[in-house]
């Protein structure tokens, strides 16, 4: 017998590598800080290279789950602290306060008469939720949750009042778990660059320049608009729709690497335009197309499409004029500075490593070259896709095992 493997991070990569792990007959607890596993693939719509919903694969990950007693799971959980050494590790996990027990129905009866209205960070702030809220209709575990910044608590109550399951404490406190783990596996993935950092490229200027992120809610059947394609100002569907790529990666004033996925999404993100609204032309922006494997037939899905224009040229500023957004860009064939006119932009902001406390960090702060045994899986790594985090998420648990 031996203790089990702790795996941090619900991504895609951290239920893969779990999932690996719990199949061949070892223990594993898998750590997740938002209330939901599924990371950031179960926010998108369709991904590539096959465009699928990304639901279907998690649904039966998410049934691997449940059946198989060899996983535990927490989520609103984090690690607190790692002690130890190589085999022999001791994790304080810090849960949540859990304000909403496993005896949620998720009727939504408390939201009904919850009175405060908070920003839904699953839609990147496009929307709000209730301060008691399901984080999405697909979540799992299926259950409500409380943002415990906003909630009024026991000046308010409403929803205990209503909740005929006894599922809602409001005087709920975090709690801790102490474990002896055999091994570690940091699945903590990614985040997006802070488009607020690229003042130049006019975030936060004009409602309808958006980010890369931003847009796969706004394409979404369960996003803030219905899967309607709108320009933010004014609810108009946009027809001239301009990609700025690389805005924050291979850029030494902000990420000097190459986020590895941004092209590919703009890729998909250009055809759904066209989907959306086949009279709307796409332009994407480019300082190399860098698209490998079968995300190269997609771009060449792109080509063939007369509405999408790539232009190889580096868009170098966002200038708002009369309330207009023009994109000025080096058109690199012709060698002319192009000034053109966008109803909605996109900026394929680059991905930057999930910030993890108590560890050292390697290059960038991707969990590259990790000491002490410890082992990184997928975007905690580098940037890369699904299909590559999949792969290095199954190295992973090997590695795991085998420690
Ligand atoms: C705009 C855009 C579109 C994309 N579209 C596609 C696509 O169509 N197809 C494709 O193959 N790839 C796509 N990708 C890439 C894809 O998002 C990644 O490959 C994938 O998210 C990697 O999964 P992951 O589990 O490594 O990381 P994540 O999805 O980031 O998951 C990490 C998880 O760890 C949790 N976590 C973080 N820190 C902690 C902590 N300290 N404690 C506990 N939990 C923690 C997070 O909450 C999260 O749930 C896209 C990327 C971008 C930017």
């Amino acid at each position: 017998m031996r203790n089990p493997i702790l795996v941090i991070g619900g991504g895609i990569s951290g239920i893969t590598t779990a999932i690996e792990i719990a199949e061949v007959g070892h223990e594993v607890v898998l750590v997740e800080k938002l209330p939901y596993l599924g990371g950031k693939v179960i926010k998108f719509h369709e991904y590539f290279p096959k465009l699928c919903p990304p639901y279907c694969g998690l649904e039966i990950n998410f049934k691997r789950i449940r059946e198989n007693p060899r996983i535990k799971y927490f989520t609103s959980s984090t690690i607190e602290k790692i002690s130890g050494d190589k085999g022999d590790y001791q994790a304080v996990i810090r849960h949540e306060a859990q304000m909403v027990n496993n005896n949620c129905t998720a009727c939504g009866a408390c939201v009904d008469v919850c009175p405060v209205e908070r920003e839904n960070e699953y839609n990147y702030g496009l929307d709000k939720t209730k301060a008691i809220y399901l984080p999405h209709e697909l979540a799992f575990p299926f259950k409500f949750t409380i943002d415990e910044n906003a909630c009024k608590k026991q000046a308010c109550s409403k929803c205990v009042e209503v909740c005929d399951y006894n599922a809602i404490h409001l005087n709920a406190i975090p709690a801790t778990t102490d474990l002896k783990v055999s091994s570690l596996v940091f699945a903590t993935g990614w985040e997006p660059y802070d488009a607020n950092k690229l003042e130049i490229l006019g975030f936060g200027k004009h409602p309808d320049i958006i980010t890369n992120v931003m847009f796969e809610r706004f394409t979404a059947p369960n996003g803030p608009t219905g899967g309607k394609l709108l320009r933010p100002s004014n609810g108009e569907t946009p027809q001239n729709v301009i990609f700025v790529q690389c805005a924050g990666s291979r850029d030494e004033n902000h990420l000097p690497y190459c986020s590895a996925v941004c092209c590919s999404a703009s890729l998909k993100h250009a055809l759904k335009v066209r989907e959306k609204n086949p009279e709307a032309k796409a332009r994407i922006f480019y300082i190399d197309l860098r698209v490998t494997g079968r995300n190269e037939d997609f771009l060449n899905k792109v080509k063939e499409d007369e509405g999408i224009e790539l232009i190889k040229g580096k868009a170098g500023k966002i200038e708002i004029e009369n309330n207009e957004i023009y994109v000025i860009a080096e058109d690199i064939a012709s060698g002319r500075r192009l000034k053109t006119k966008a109803d909605l932009v996109v900026l394929a902001t680059g991905i930057v490593p999930s910030a993890v406390e108590s560890i050292e960090n390697g290059t960038e702060g991707f969990l590259d070259q990790l000491q002490n045994g410890y082992i990184a899986s997928g975007c905690a790594k580098r940037p890369m896709d699904v299909s590559a985090s999949l792969k290095d998420a199954t190295a992973a648990a090997l590695k795991a095992i085998q420690l």
